[in-house]
């Protein structure tokens, strides 16, 4: 068997156990201490924006922790991105509220925002106003912000903005993850930059952030006892992890250099193939490419490569599939366009890890040329 080949895989640099011996040496092994401070502040700084950030176990917790501090409760309506990952939209029924699914646009993959309006208007009319709107950057790519962020704005509702495969990813030249009223980024195993698990909260305010930090280490009150007058969380993150995620911020930008060349290479040996075609950067947008995607001309053929990839040990995804197509988000509300469902029919990502060397690439480009003149 050949070598396997991940679709995204972690990538150390070097500096993270620097961070993590001292950790070690001076027994801050525990859900705070100077790496968790120290990573908030490089990831303030990263974003270059007047935020506060507070780090947590997962970027699902974040997502979590958002939806309470907008104020999202028991059978609030929550409109979410439909084209994304299950972890966007779990959260909203972890508050018994109600996913109301949003389908795509052609340009960015991600929600779109005529659909939006349209929904809002409908729900609305059936008597509810909808709390928050779920938008998220897909495989990198910023969504329609200044779109999404109108519409959220005539109807005065709040946006959580998903940023947790998007970051170093850019809109009008400004970092992804400070567009939301509150934004979330995550490190898990397979993102941009890792922690092997962790996730982050992004606000505009000292008080979102100190209160996700309350709700993220059991909601204590100020007393010489445990006393406790609101439902607390374990979601903080660790100091041992928060190390790992110092020495990854310090060479985020290689990483996301890398999988942007990765994505040039693809796109250009692939050029000639007339049945695949990328996603190109609009106009505003420059994405991070974290997961490098392609479109076939249909399922049949997006799974024959697929396996024909898998027969080489090599991995490749279909896209997500949208959350109003998954048995357990059919029977909620969607605003249904087609788009993500085409995009889940034809779409595959390839691997993409700022590791894989030249070597591994090429067999897979030469594995793609190949499996696509034989369709
Ligand atoms: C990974 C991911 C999350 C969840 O992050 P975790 O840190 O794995 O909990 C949320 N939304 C999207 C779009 C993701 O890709």
């Amino acid at each position: 068997m050949k070598k396997k080949i991940w679709l995204s895989s972690p990538h150390m640099s070097g500096n993270e156990l620097k961070f993590v011996n001292k950790a070690f040496e001076t027994n801050w092994i525990a859900p705070l201490g100077p790496n968790v401070n120290g990573f908030e502040d490089d990831i303030q700084n990263y974003l270059q924006e007047d935020v506060f950030v507070a780090a947590l176990s997962s970027g699902t917790a974040a997502i979590h922790l958002g939806l309470i501090l907008l104020g999202v409760g028991k059978d609030d309506e929550v409109l979410c991105q439909s084209m994304t990952f299950s972890a966007s939209a779990n959260p909203i029924m972890y508050l018994n509220a109600t996913p109301i699914f949003i389908d795509s646009e052609r340009d960015t993959w991600n929600m779109c925002p005529e659909l939006l309006e349209e929904a809002i208007k409908d729900r609305i009319s059936k008597g509810k106003k909808p709390k928050v709107i779920i938008s998220v950057h897909l495989y990198g790519m910023p969504y329609k912000v200044d779109e999404i962020n109108e519409v959220a704005k005539r109807y005065d509702i709040s946006v959580l903005e998903d940023s947790a495969e998007a970051l170093g990813s850019t809109y009008k030249g400004t970092k992804c993850g400070v567009f939301g009223d509150i934004s979330i980024l995550s490190f898990n195993g397979n993102k941009i930059i890792t922690t092997s698990g962790g996730g982050a909260l992004v606000a505009h305010n000292i008080s979102f952030k100190e209160k996700a930090i309350f709700l993220s280490t059991q909601a204590r009150d100020s007393a010489t006892h445990y006393q406790h007058s609101e439902v607390g969380y374990n979601y903080r993150m660790s100091n041992v992890l928060a190390g790992i995620g110092r020495g990854q911020m310090m060479v985020l930008d290689e990483r996301v250099a890398s999988r942007r060349k990765k994505y040039n290479t693809y796109a250009e040996e692939l050029s000639n193939y007339n049945e695949i075609s990328f996603l190109d950067e609009i106009e505003n947008n420059y994405s991070n490419r974290w997961l490098s995607c392609i479109l076939t001309a249909g399922y049949n053929k997006r799974e024959k490569i697929r396996l024909e990839l898998e027969k080489e040990n090599i991995e490749s995804r279909p896209l997500w599939k949208p959350m109003h197509l998954q048995p357990i988000f059919s029977k909620f509300p969607s605003y249904v366009n087609g788009v993500s469902e085409d995009l889940f029919n034809k779409g595959l990502c390839l691997p993409s890890g700022s590791n894989l060397t030249t070597e591994e690439l090429n067999r897979v480009i030469s594995k793609l040329k190949n499996c696509i003149e034989n369709l």
